[in-house]
């Protein structure tokens, strides 16, 4: 005879799970603005005539774990954060309330980063997307010394012609910094990242992205990963090859004007 199925447990039966619950109606709606995003990406690889999904990072800095925690709920497995300490934060959270979701959803590190927090971040990150120059190599890789796998690290370019701006590195120094971290015992070589600057059309920026890309490919043919597209731009990022996108606010609203 056959059993009946156990009844699976769910986030609403397992009372220690409540501490961390978002709202039924911010759970409702991001999972329809999820369903939206996934909609987009979905459009944009067939108009590209790709078969290969990029894959989502959802961006939930500035927004509480709770949220971090939905997300995960609902399947996301990438998630994306910009400053340190909301990172450690959000991280301490999870290992007290929700341990199951400290090895997925991949913790991806996209904001600037400052020398001395490079440890901390190496410890608390799965993916770093925002190494953008030859000094914090050794301190990243000290980080992901006690890491069961490598960190896996995306070298950031910046797209801005004048070098200011959102952080990244000139096209001239990235072999430089990427054949360091092809050195590093620790750290894997992913590939590229970058943000289309401001007042610019992004898809003028991604070109430029495109062939610096295919430069860095003739030097490091593994590293084909290319983060690209945020939740104003992705369309364009899918069309020049992007395999990963990091969309905040399409998901899950408007910032404070700070981030
Ligand atoms: C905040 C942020 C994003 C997400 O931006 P949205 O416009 O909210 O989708 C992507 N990439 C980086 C580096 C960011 O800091």
């Amino acid at each position: 005879m056959m059993q009946p199925p156990t009844p699976s447990r769910t986030a609403d039966s397992d009372p220690s799970r409540r501490g961390l619950d978002a709202s039924p109606a911010r759970r409702a709606e991001l999972q329809a603005n999820l369903e939206r995003v996934r909609d987009r990406i979905a459009a944009a690889t067939s108009a590209a005539g790709r078969d290969d999904a990029p894959t989502l990072v959802v961006v939930t800095k500035f927004f509480p774990v709770t949220d971090l925690v939905a997300l995960a709920d609902l399947g996301v497995v990438d998630v994306g954060e910009n400053r340190e300490q909301e990172l450690v934060e959000k991280v301490d959270a999870l290992r007290a309330e929700r341990p199951d979701l400290i090895v997925s959803p991949r913790r991806h590190f996209i904001g600037q980063i400052q020398s001395k927090k490079a440890r901390r971040i190496a410890r608390h990150a799965d993916v770093v997307q925002s190494l953008d120059r030859l000094k914090l190599v050794p301190l990243l890789d000290a980080g992901a010394a006690d890491r069961e796998n490598p960190l896996d690290i995306f070298v950031q370019v910046a797209l801005e012609r004048d070098g200011s701006g959102r952080g990244g590195a000139q096209e001239a120094e990235l072999h430089e910094v990427a054949a360091a971290v092809e050195q590093a015992p620790h750290l894997r070589l992913c590939g590229l990242m970058a943000v289309a600057p401001l007042g610019e059309e992004p898809a003028a920026a991604f070109s430029r992205l495109a062939h610096v890309r295919q430069d860095f490919l003739a030097n490091f043919p593994q590293a084909t990963s290319l983060s690209a597209g945020m939740s104003g731009d992705l369309e364009d990022a899918v069309k020049i090859g992007a395999t990963h996108l990091r969309v905040g606010s399409a998901i899950l609203g408007s910032r404070p004007l700070a981030g």
